[in-house]
């Protein structure tokens, strides 16, 4: 048993008593360098503005040089979803009960559990270490996670880029268990892409056809050229890609009119075997084999990602195994974390607590997985440097 010179259900107590309801700060990351800048942790705020997104700040740590030895990040968002009706809750959301070893409060799980899982970590390395650590130890937290995610780890990481901070591993502390502490880890996520698909008829009277161009029938065909083949057959760490029609919209009331529009739209859902340019010209493809005219707008949300099964997927999974007794699975479900930014820095693994009560009334952990996530985390730690010294 590690003994903690940051207790870990202390520090998660602490931090989920700052009410940082995404974009306010609420004390947070005042909180996080109060207990990192001791260990010496050199701490940045990071705060970044833009047109029609709230201000938000950010907090950026490292401890170590980031030119000597390898460089392991964790990343994790202090800001939490609303709350949602108080009186709902039987536990205060940000007084941090614990009541017969269960810890309650908005943020539990998502995230504010793991990043006092990771900071008790790195305090309990940090100090077996001393001052020459092999290599660095840093922090990448937002406040902006759960809003538009717009002013926090997306700028963050070009401007860290910029200056010369260069990672080789990062963990995103999500919570990546749906039942129980050793199920999941995340590895990657499929990306999303929104078509609209509009065709263009020419209005008319249902008695009159010849005079008319009916654009109900002429989109038929064409969605059913986007969904008649499947994208693809599977990739060794995803489903099959899968686009998914949504709408088929004419705004039509009228029993005796051919209308002048018909708009469709699909999501999709897709694999590692596309990037969304790729998916984009597929979906045109099979659009411009129907040989009528149509119009397609789209909008990527994320691009799909895999960290290949390698050194930091062991590191991590042996570091579950030691402390769960059990092997995770490695998985890319879900939908999208700040992972996908991050992805094209450094290889990066997703493992936090149980998501099961993640935005729900009484969001709740017990207090023997936040101890449990700690020791996981404070193994990867050992292995990281270890594996690289
Ligand atoms: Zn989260």
């Amino acid at each position: 048993m590690t003994n903690w010179p940051l207790d870990p259900v202390e520090t998660a107590q602490a931090l989920i008593r700052c009410e940082s309801v995404t974009p306010v700060e609420g004390g947070a990351l005042s909180a996080l360098e109060g207990w990192l800048a001791p260990l010496g942790f050199a701490c940045e705020r990071m705060p970044f503005t833009d047109d029609g997104t709230p201000d938000v700040d950010n907090l950026f740590a490292r401890a170590g040089s980031p030119n000597a030895g390898p460089h392991i990040c964790f990343a994790g968002h202090t800001d939490v979803v609303p709350i949602g009706n108080r009186a709902d809750w039987k536990h205060g959301p940000f007084d941090a009960d614990i009541a017969d070893g269960i810890l309650y409060g908005r943020g539990t799980v998502d995230m504010k559990g793991a990043i006092a899982a990771f900071v008790a970590a790195s305090a309990a390395y940090v100090t077996e270490t001393g001052e020459d650590l092999p290599g660095a130890i840093s922090f990448l937290i937002t406040g902006d996670e759960e809003g538009p995610s717009v002013n926090g780890t997306k700028k963050m990481l070009p401007l860290l880029a910029e200056r010369g901070e260069r990672f080789d591993a990062c963990i995103v502390g999500e919570p990546t268990n749906p039942d129980a502490m050793g199920d999941m880890i995340k590895i990657g996520r499929r990306g999303s892409l929104n078509g609209v698909l509009t065709v263009n008829g020419i209005q008319g009277h249902v008695a009159y056809p010849e005079r008319a161009d009916n654009p109900v029938h002429n989109i038929l065909p064409l969605l059913n050229a986007l969904v008649q083949e499947p994208l693809d057959d599977g990739h060794p760490h995803f489903p099959p890609s899968s686009l998914q029609a949504t709408s088929i919209d004419v705004g039509n009331m009228t029993t005796n009119l051919i209308p002048a529009k018909a708009e469709a739209r699909f999501n999709v859902r897709f694999n590692a075997n596309f990037d969304s340019a790729k998916l984009e010209t597929e979906i045109r493809r099979r659009l411009d084999a129907v040989g009528q005219p149509y119009s397609l707008k789209v909008a990527v949300s994320g691009e799909s990602f895999v960290t290949e099964p390698g050194p930091l997927t062991e590191t991590v999974a042996k570091a579950v195994e030691a402390v769960s007794g059990r092997r995770p699975e490695f998985s890319t479900t879900g939908g999208t974390s700040d992972a996908r930014f991050i992805k094209d820095y450094c290889p990066v693994v997703e493992l936090g607590l149980i998501s099961a009560t993640a935005h729900q009334v009484d969001e709740h952990v017990a207090t023997a997985d936040i101890t449990a996530l700690a020791e996981t985390y404070l193994e990867v730690l050992h292995d990281f440097f270890k594996a690289s010294s």
